[in-house]
């Protein structure tokens, strides 16, 4: 029993004989230790913009602003107003993901047009900076249109983020032995052996700075993380400081879209 939390109960029982009841409470006890985390990093992210908000609505109550400091202060209260409005989004894209109630919607999707729809999100984010590649070459998958978008978009709104201007990202979508892979390559800033392993979870960053900077929420890979085990799929994750990464979703079999076959009856 060694690291696990019991909690032992001694009932009486008749003729001087006592019953032992333990609980094992670790499991509850740790999900309970997340729930407190979550809520305290979500409170804490909250704040932050809710404060400076706050400071320049003070600020603008209290002194006569000329017109362009005040347009200047307007300005960065409505980039704090979209930091929060972002938050609560991936927060409740989180919550329905995880929900027992939100079963998975799956269709046909077409690859060819998400890939493609993807490529134009992160070019409108790159705003040129960046030179975005594709390459296609596997079968459609069954899932959700929403969600694959979703999580396909957030690893390549990444790599635009985390690749400095002039850096090259590749989007390749290909058959495997395993199924079908989505990846997405950058030449970016690369992340340290150590950190690989914690990314996907809830506000886990490696340069908090540098995430806020780029509109980060610190959710984007835990909602990634989610819709791809709503898919039966799984994220690897390759990288070198300084060098770029690659992030991989492995798709398997059974989430392709087989070849359909045209009997023809003489
Ligand atoms: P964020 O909103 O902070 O980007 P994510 O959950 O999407 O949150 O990612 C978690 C962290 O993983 C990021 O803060 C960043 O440190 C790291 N990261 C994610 N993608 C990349 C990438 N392509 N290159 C370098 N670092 C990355």
């Amino acid at each position: 029993f060694r690291d696990r939390k019991l909690i032992v109960q001694i009932i009486p029982f008749e003729n001087r004989r006592q019953i032992l009841v333990t609980h094992d409470v670790t499991e509850s006890e740790r999900i309970e230790e997340m729930r407190r985390d979550f809520i305290a990093n979500a409170s804490h992210e909250l704040r932050t913009p809710l404060t400076v908000i706050v400071g320049f609505l003070e600020i603008a109550a209290s002194e006569g602003l000329d017109a362009a400091t005040r347009s200047a202060h307007l300005k960065l209260m409505t980039e704090q107003g979209h930091r929060m409005q972002h938050l609560i989004e991936d927060m409740l894209t989180l919550s329905r993901l995880e929900s027992v109630d939100y079963p998975l919607r799956a269709e046909r999707v077409d690859v060819r047009r998400l890939v493609e729809q993807v490529q134009r999100d992160a070019e409108a984010l790159s705003a040129g900076r960046h030179e975005i590649s594709i390459a296609i070459d596997g079968p459609d998958v069954m899932g959700s249109y929403e969600e694959l978008h979703s999580a396909f978009g957030n690893l390549a709104s990444n790599a635009v983020r985390y690749t400095p201007a002039g850096g090259q990202i590749r989007l390749v979508w290909k058959a495997s032995d395993a199924g079908a892979k989505f990846m997405v390559e950058d030449t970016g800033i690369g992340i340290s052996t150590e950190h690989i392993s914690r990314l996907t979870e809830r506000f886990y960053r490696v340069d908090k700075s540098r995430s806020r900077e780029t509109q980060g929420t610190g959710l984007g890979l835990a909602i990634v993380k989610h819709v791809l085990l709503r898919h039966s799929s799984t994220l690897q994750i390759k990288s070198e400081a300084g060098k770029g990464s690659t992030f991989i979703v492995c798709m398997p079999k059974t989430a392709l879209v087989l070849p359909q076959i045209e009997l023809q009856l003489h």
